[in-house]
């Protein structure tokens, strides 16, 4: 890998990067198929990704039509890989199995490992046969949206090809990783100003909160709209306060400590409700909810906006916060779901619904096209990546463990081929405006 490591160092040409040796195994983060077990009996809370994620080598796949073999040089942690490293709430296998019986091509995802990870940054060192707009050399960063798009059902919007998997969770060789397989439909050129790191970052959260917040396909988000952003200083509600700032919106950003509301008003935000702080309990207990605490939550927002419910919920908690967002929406707004972090059995009141017209929308991932928009807007400087911590491949279970938790902030990155942090950045006169922009705000 060392002579991968100097030539993307040294920033070789197509040739070079045409010429370089592959070696024929690489280090990779995965989950095993006899582990799928492990944590039978323990609780969600308490299964531990550092028991499940192995490191390990293994084989450099083939490449099929339309991919791109890359030197990942960094990946971050996602929910998804929490997710696939405790096995809920169904183990990944499943997918791979699926995946290899519905495509030929599907074949070779169905391993007894999982190479685990749905973001990278990093060089693409060959290209498979159909691949045009890539070539090897070029420095990018990957989106995670895997699609076959055969079916007429996905050309509309390729969220809904009924082929569609998140590459990393319900593909193979995924991210975390010194190689990795990607469709080249997945590629976007590497944000120049920005290292290694702070590049895989982004991906799978911006690309989310982009759709599901600003996009036509989620809530579509206008000038002056107020926006309740739960967990604002973490993956997704990081980006989506971002995009509420940066479209005229008005965030009011829910977080749990007080060093996380540091983090929401150093973006921007003015709003903000440690919920912590509040003690707000939706649930009497596990089966009863208690409306009071939403009325309560609505109070707190109209004293924060001088009166004002909030046209969005950006909504991923789930469960917990579901019955509160469903009530705390103003008349007509939407609340646009992601995700249920804390529960999917959701329960809300529908006469709050009904009766003022609300509208719950759900969305996933990102298509390409959206994708693309909200790299662009990392790349010009006006959407930054969030990132707190950075390990190294080798402490990918400690990284994925930090997430599960609830222990970090905004975007825990991981360092595969790159030698240590702080590396990668090809337009330093772009980075140093952004970040004079950026310390000149949060110096405010
Ligand atoms: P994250 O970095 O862990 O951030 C989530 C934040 O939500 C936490 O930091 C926490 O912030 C808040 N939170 C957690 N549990 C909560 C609860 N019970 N009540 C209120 N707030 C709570 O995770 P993420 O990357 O943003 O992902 C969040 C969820 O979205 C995950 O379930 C993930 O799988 C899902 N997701 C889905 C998609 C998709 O395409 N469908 C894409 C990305 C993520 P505070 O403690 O500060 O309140």
């Amino acid at each position: 890998m060392q002579e991968i490591i100097d030539a993307i160092e040294s920033h070789a040409d197509r040739a070079t990067c045409e010429a370089l040796a592959l070696p024929d195994t690489y280090r990779a983060a995965l989950i095993r198929r006899e582990d799928a077990d492990m944590f039978a009996g323990v609780e969600s809370k308490d299964k531990d990704p550092r028991r499940s994620i192995k490191i390990d080598h293994v084989p450099v796949p083939e490449l099929a039509h339309g991919e791109a073999l890359i030197a990942v040089m960094a990946s971050s942690i996602n929910y998804t890989t929490v997710w696939t490293s405790i096995f809920e709430p169904v183990s990944t296998f499943g997918f791979l199995q699926r995946y290899a019986k519905s495509h030929p091509d599907g074949a070779r995802h169905d391993l007894p490992y999982h190479v685990i990870g749905s973001d990278a940054a990093g060089v693409v060192l060959r290209v498979g046969p159909g691949v045009n707009a890539f070539a090897p050399g070029d420095r990018v960063v990957a989106h995670c949206l895997s699609v076959e798009l055969e079916s007429p059902a996905g050309h509309n919007d390729t969220m809904l090809d009924p082929e569609q998997r998140i590459w990393g969770y319900e593909t193979n060789f995924g991210g975390l990783a010194e190689l990795a397989i990607v469709k080249s439909n997945q590629l976007m050129a590497k944000p120049e100003h920005l290292t290694w790191e702070e590049a895989a970052v982004p991906g799978l959260v911006n690309s989310t909160a982009y759709r599901q917040l600003v996009s036509k396909n989620g809530a579509d988000m206008k000038q002056g709209d107020v926006v309740l952003i739960w967990g604002a200083s973490g993956g997704l509600g990081s980006y989506a306060t971002q995009y509420a700032l940066n479209g005229g919106a008005v965030p009011i950003c829910v977080v749990s400590s007080p060093e996380k509301a540091k983090i929401a008003r150093s973006m921007g935000a003015e709003l903000i409700i440690d919920r912590s702080a509040e003690g707000y309990a939706f649930w009497k207990d596990p089966q009863t909810q208690d409306p009071k605490e939403w009325q309560r939550l609505g109070k707190k927002i109209r004293e924060l906006t001088g009166g004002e419910d909030p046209d969005i919920v950006f909504e991923h908690p789930g469960r917990e916060t579901f019955g509160a967002s469903v009530y705390v929406a103003r008349r007509g707004g939407t609340i646009v779901t992601c995700a249920s972090t804390s529960g999917f059995m959701h329960e809300y009141d529908n006469r709050y619904l009904w009766m003022n017209l609300k509208k719950i929308i759900g969305t996933h991932f990102a298509n390409y096209r959206e994708a693309f928009e909200a790299n662009r807007l990392v790349a010009k400087g006006v959407i930054h990546p969030t990132l707190s911590q950075v390990f190294t491949l080798d402490q990918a279970g400690d990284a994925a463990y930090e997430v599960h938790r609830n222990l970090h902030q905004g975007k825990v990155g991981v360092l595969a081929l790159a030698p240590r942090p702080g590396l990668g950045v090809t337009n330093p006169l772009l980075r140093s405006h952004v970040l004079e922009k950026i310390n000149r705000f949060t110096a405010k």
